[in-house]
């Protein structure tokens, strides 16, 4: 942990938003390990105490009458319990555009505002969506390993699924799922989606649930936010659906694991009930089943959907200004819906 500095002097800046952050550096207890990106930042404008509630329970009771904010990423956990313990909590801020380990309704029964940083990882989403659909589909790993482990001396790899113009189903037509389906359509596929409710401005077709889009499609992404609402929606159902194409049906989940029932994923591929998948989210992240592992048709990214230097650096700006805004009094630029 950092030595904590007492009644620590701010710098005047001439950024009207940071000068008007009071004198005494108000106190922030970062929840997850800090992004690189965000902690130089962060600990030039706030006092910053690191991941003290896992490591010193009696520090954070002793520090909890100043703790002012909460630093947290995308996979934090934020509890009732932890936010119950910080009676000066004033605002969460959250470094990801996911915000389902925060527990929203208790921040907002006690006033505390949350922010995440939505927008700014569209295009790394999407993108990363259309290389796992790729991947999958011409299953570029596979082919990568023929190379390398001289296979193609001995002959051809088996022929791989086409994907210009096959049909795409959307679990979520967000802002992500817009950037999707925008990139799909150049690549000749038909868009449909499912989502609470249509978006009759957009040109795709909607369904009313997975189960019904699953069998109309080729290949299904999933990106809807994580939490209970969506827990398991892609289950061993939706998975027989997808299948229906004579098996040819793959799976792609850039959203959370925990949208997906992952044994009845691992049991529907095992089985050939669909073809393969992509997958950069897991249930027990960063503890990936060793059925999976073994299974070829399968291509496993480590949740680095908006892992690039640019993405990351403007989800770190984003997540300060927030903290800043709000400690210079103003509005926050990017509250989570619920606290609009
Ligand atoms: P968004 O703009 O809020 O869109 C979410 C979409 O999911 C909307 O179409 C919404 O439908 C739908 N949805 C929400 N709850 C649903 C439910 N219970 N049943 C069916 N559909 C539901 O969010 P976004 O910015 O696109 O981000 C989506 C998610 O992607 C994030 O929450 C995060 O979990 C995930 N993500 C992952 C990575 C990664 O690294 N892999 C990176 C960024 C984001 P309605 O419009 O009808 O509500």
């Amino acid at each position: 942990m950092r030595a904590i500095p007492i009644d620590q002097e701010l710098v005047l800046s001439a950024d009207p938003v940071v000068s008007a952050v009071p004198a005494v550096l108000p106190q922030v207890l970062a929840v997850s390990r800090l992004s690189p990106l965000l902690a130089p930042g962060l600990e030039r404008h706030f006092v910053v105490h690191d991941r003290l509630h896992e490591t010193d329970a009696a520090a954070l009771a002793q520090q909890a009458p100043q703790l002012r904010g909460i630093a947290a990423g995308g996979e934090s956990k934020v509890s009732a319990a932890l936010i119950e313990q910080l009676p000066a909590l004033e605002i969460i801020s959250v470094m990801g555009v996911g915000y389902d380990g925060v527990d929203v309704a208790a921040a907002r029964a006690r006033g505390v505002m949350v922010t995440h940083t939505p927008d700014v990882l569209n295009d790394d989403v999407a993108d990363l969506a259309l290389g796992l659909m790729l991947c999958a589909a011409r299953q570029l790993p596979a082919a990568d390993r023929w190379v390398r482990e001289g296979r193609w001396l001995s002959g051809n790899m088996p022929l791989a699924r086409k994907m210009s113009g096959a049909r795409l189903g959307l679990v979520g037509m967000g802002r992500i799922g817009q950037a999707i389906a925008s990139r799909a359509l150049a690549f000749g596929m038909s868009v449909s989606y499912t989502a609470r409710s249509p978006r009759p401005q957009l040109p795709y077709t909607y369904f009313v649930d997975a189960a019904e889009l699953a069998a109309e499609v080729d290949f299904l992404v999933i990106i809807t936010p994580g939490g209970a609402a969506t827990r398991h929606m892609i289950n061993a159902e939706v998975l027989k659906e997808l299948g229906k194409g004579q098996g040819q049906g793959v799976l792609v989940n850039v959203a959370r694991g925990s949208v997906v029932d992952e044994a009845a994923l691992i049991e529907a591929l095992e089985q050939g009930v669909i073809a393969g998948a992509g997958l950069d989210v897991f249930e027990d992240e960063p503890r990936v089943p060793a059925r999976l592992l073994a299974l070829p048709q399968v291509v496993l990214t480590p949740h680095v959907g908006s892992a690039t230097a640019a993405t990351r650096q403007a989800m770190a700006d984003l997540a300060l200004d927030n903290l800043l805004q709000h400690f210079a009094g103003r509005a926050v630029r990017t509250p989570v819906p619920e606290c609009r």
